[in-house]
């Protein structure tokens, strides 16, 4: 029984570490300060060595579809009726955004996923599976619908944008007025997607200066009614979350956070890290209420929910400080 627990334990909370491949630019250095193993990353920096072990390290040179295998255990747990989160984590410029993202050549989690559901969709005979999807994103504790119908919600300033965390007496989180919508099939589903990915740039100067201070959430929705017409139906919740950069105010400064940004999203990802910390501890209070992330991903990341981690670390010498931080941020997670 104590085996189970530790499988348990184990089986919920699952971190991973990708290190992303030199850039164009970066391919003449020499030094390299990262080295890998299946499940253990090195950094050497001056003349100290940090190992760090995770439940799978991912090498440079690995592809979407390799990241892609360890997320469908999780995608099938949703569809078995648990609530999920797959969380990218790190440093601005690190991968988050080409792992959840991709490219149309390469793309990453979450196009993938909503391919994998059409699929097992038409796959499953006894049941019957239909997607809704929301999508939003997180800034300085305000909420913004990124699917809103029409554009009143391009700013933060309008109050409709300040939805409202409820939960119902079962437990289930509930974002008043947050937009739902039916996706009926993959091609409807990356309309969707695209348009909450448009919107959320707008607001924002640069794709990069809205990822670096921001969460950007995307929820599907999967409910599953039962043969029998009096079978109530099941719904379960697939989070894929986009992380804000996790570096801290020192560099922040430098790429033109102000610190009251640096600050929102250093306090909600160690208020994330909190909760997930007081999971795996599997006792005691577990703090959610600390910030709008972990209230909104509060009943996908308790008991009977899987949540998986991806570290995203840079492979780059003048990183290694706040590549030290994520891993350490990710050890606690662990
Ligand atoms: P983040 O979202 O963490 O800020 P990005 O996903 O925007 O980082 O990645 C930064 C840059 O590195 C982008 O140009 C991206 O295309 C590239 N990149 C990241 N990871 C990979 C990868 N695994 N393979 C190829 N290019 C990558
Ligand atoms: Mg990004």
């Amino acid at each position: 029984e104590a085996l189970n627990k530790i499988l348990d334990i184990k089986g919920s909370i699952r971190v991973l570490c990708r290190v992303r491949p030199f850039l164009l630019m970066e391919r003449l250095r020499t030094r390299e300060p990262i080295s890998t193993g299946s499940e253990k990353i090195v950094v050497k920096s001056g003349g100290s060595r940090k190992e760090f072990e995770f439940d799978k390290v991912f090498p440079q040179e690995i592809s979407q579809e390799d990241v892609f295998v360890e997320v469908e255990p999780i995608l099938r747990s949703a569809l078995d009726g648990h609530n999920v989160c797959v969380l990218a984590y790190g440093q601005t410029g690190t991968g988050k955004t080409f792992t959840m993202d991709g490219t149309n050549e390469q793309p990453g989690i979450i196009p993938r996923a909503l391919k994998e559901l059409f699929h097992q969709a038409s796959l499953d005979g006894t049941s019957s599976l239909t997607f809704s999807m929301s999508m939003l994103e997180v800034y300085m504790g305000s909420l913004r619908d990124l699917l809103a119908p029409r554009p009143a919600c391009r700013a933060y300033a309008v109050t409709r944008c300040n939805l409202n965390i409820q939960t119902d007496p079962k437990g289930m989180v509930e974002i008043e007025g947050l937009t739902e919508v039916q996706i009926l099939d993959y091609a409807k589903a990356k309309w969707w997607y695209s348009r909450g990915r448009r919107a959320r740039s707008t607001s924002w100067t640069t794709v990069n200066e809205a990822s670096s201070r921001s969460h950007c959430l995307t929820r599907i929705t999967i409910f599953r009614r039962g043969d029998d017409s009096k079978a109530k139906t099941e719904v379960s919740k697939l989070w894929m979350v986009d992380l804000g950069g996790s570096e801290r105010l020192l560099k922040t400064g430098a790429s033109g956070l102000t610190l009251d940004e640096g600050r929102a999203i250093n306090l909600s990802l160690s208020a994330l890290g909190d909760v997930i910390a007081a999971l795996r501890r599997k006792r005691g209070h577990v703090p959610y209420r600390n910030s709008k992330l972990t209230q909104i991903l509060k009943d996908s990341l308790g008991d009977s929910s899987k949540v998986m981690m991806l570290v995203h670390v840079s492979p780059c010498e003048e990183d290694v400080g706040e590549t030290i931080c994520s891993l350490c941020f990710a050890k606690r997670a662990r």
